[in-house]
């Protein structure tokens, strides 16, 4: 079965493949930097991490295009009242947003736009769509008419047909009950930031920004644009009508949405209270990878309810990964080949790529790399898995790692629990008795990468913090 991903737009599974020269143009929505994003934030951008490093491990190329919101009503009312530019008030949660991403190891897409760079452009969009009917002004702003647009409602769905015309909402975000003709640009307010444009001075709204980004860099017609399930109505169905009132072309072939992290039943969002920045987690001592490896296991199109045990558990699951691994690469295998092992090893391969290729079915993708590792340590156990079984064994490994990429910790010392040193230490002691040297010294580096120093003394070891 080849790559196939679910359709929100057709709502159909369907098989995969870019339009032209073997290189997938995507937009993925990216952050509004008002604030630090929160973990529910980043479930989203994993999301698009993990799409990005299987459209590249299926052989294709990508042309992939995220914006940085940096400018929208909650940003000017935060500058306004810190009586800060709004330039300086994104710059910082800007960085920290690049900083989180490198932190949750998100490859950096291949352009990372800012709508403020892209305002001529956008208001040239609007020009034209108000040549061409699509839109009226009233006090100073430009709205579009979803009425000059017959397939409003496609995406999402949704019948709009007796819709009022002419009734506006100036607001980004509002629910399906509220569809309204949108703000294109919006005048501004007494003591507010503007630019000077031709449509009069003011300032861009949330949507046109993507439609006018997109097609800039990618052409008319994407071959993805995705986001989080909130983003379906009105921001993407807002895209659509402006991107195909502009272009008169569909303005993109597959629409993913992922869908959210939960704290007990409610979305984690900023208005509830309810989330955690990267950092809050961080600070309680996780791994940033075993939050990457949590926020990955669950397939995208199903909520994921977030605890701190859960990251526990992944947390256990990566160190099964890396026990295997390190297993693989110390332990003296009889010489010969496992001709079962082989094949086995082939089987997980398989399941694996079957599990991504299901429209990123995360969840079976590990458990064929986890029933994998349970296979092959019995085996090993045993003296069945052979020295020719190793370097088959590593492949699959580095293919699970090129795209979940939590097997390398990440160096930071202090963070490791003393009950862990102990239990490292144990197995050390365990691996020297049975005269397994290797292991024993890699244990002893990689807890020196943590910063714990080991002394071998005759009353046993002894170890302590750098
Ligand atoms: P924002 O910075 O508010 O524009 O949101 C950035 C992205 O985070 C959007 O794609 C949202 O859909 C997504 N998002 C917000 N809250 C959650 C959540 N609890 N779980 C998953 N994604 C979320
Ligand atoms: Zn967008």
């Amino acid at each position: 079965m080849p790559l196939r991903f679910y359709n929100t737009l057709t709502q159909q599974v369907e098989p995969f493949a870019p339009l032209a020269d073997n290189t997938v143009r995507m937009y993925t929505c990216g952050p509004t930097v008002y604030d630090y994003a929160h973990i529910g934030n980043f479930r989203s951008f994993v999301f698009v991490d993990l799409l990005r490093r299987w459209l590249r491990a299926s052989g294709h190329r990508l042309d992939h295009v995220m914006n940085i919101t940096d400018v929208d009503d909650k940003i000017i009312q935060n500058a306004v009242a810190l009586h800060q530019p709004v330039e300086e008030y994104t710059a910082k949660y800007t960085e920290a947003f690049r900083e989180d991403c490198q932190i949750l190891r998100l490859e950096t897409p291949e352009r990372l736009v800012k709508a403020t760079e892209h305002i001529p452009d956008m208001v040239q969009a609007i020009e034209r769509l108000s040549e061409t009917g699509h839109t009226y002004d009233s006090d100073g702003s430009v709205y579009f008419r979803i009425s000059t647009f017959p397939e409003y409602g496609k995406l999402s769905h949704t019948d709009f047909s007796g819709m009022r015309s002419s009734v506006r909402v100036d607001v980004d975000k509002y629910d399906k009950d509220n569809a309204r003709d949108f703000a294109l640009w919006k005048a501004p307010k007494e003591g507010e930031p503007f630019w000077p444009a031709p449509i009069g001075p003011g300032r861009p709204g949330w949507h046109i920004e993507c439609s006018v980004m997109a097609i800039k860099y990618l052409g008319s017609t994407l071959d993805i644009h995705a986001g989080g399930v909130d983003l379906v109505f009105p921001h993407h169905e807002n895209e659509i009508a402006q991107s195909e009132a502009l272009t008169g072309k569909p303005f993109a072939r597959f629409w993913l949405h992922s869908e959210f992290l939960m704290v007990e039943g409610q979305k984690m969002s900023k208005s509830l209270g309810n989330f955690y920045t990267l950092r809050d987690v961080l600070s309680r001592g996780y791994a940033p990878e075993a939050i990457r490896y949590l926020l990955a296991s669950v397939p995208y199109r199903k909520q994921l309810n977030f605890t701190f045990d859960g990251i526990k558990s992944a947390a256990t699951a990566i160190d099964r990964v890396r026990n295997f691994k390190l297993r693989l690469e110390s332990e003296k295998f009889p010489d010969c080949t496992n001709e079962n092992m082989a094949a086995r090893t082939e089987a997980a391969s398989r399941k694996f790529t079957e599990g991504m290729d299901d429209d990123l079915n995360t969840a079976e993708a590990l458990a064929a790399i986890f029933e994998y590792v349970r296979d092959a340590n019995t085996a090993m156990d045993a003296g069945e898995f052979c020295a020719g079984n190793a370097a088959a064994a590593l492949e699959l490994l580095g293919r699970f790692d090129s795209v979940f990429d939590v097997i390398q910790p990440t160096k930071q010392s202090g963070f490791m629990e003393d009950s862990e040193v102990e239990s490292m230490i144990a197995d050390r002691t365990k691996a020297k008795a049975a005269r397994n040297f290797a292991l024993a010294d890699q244990i002893r580096e990689q807890l020196l990468e943590q910063g714990i120093i080991l002394e071998d003394t005759k009353g046993g070891v002894r170890w302590k913090r750098k």
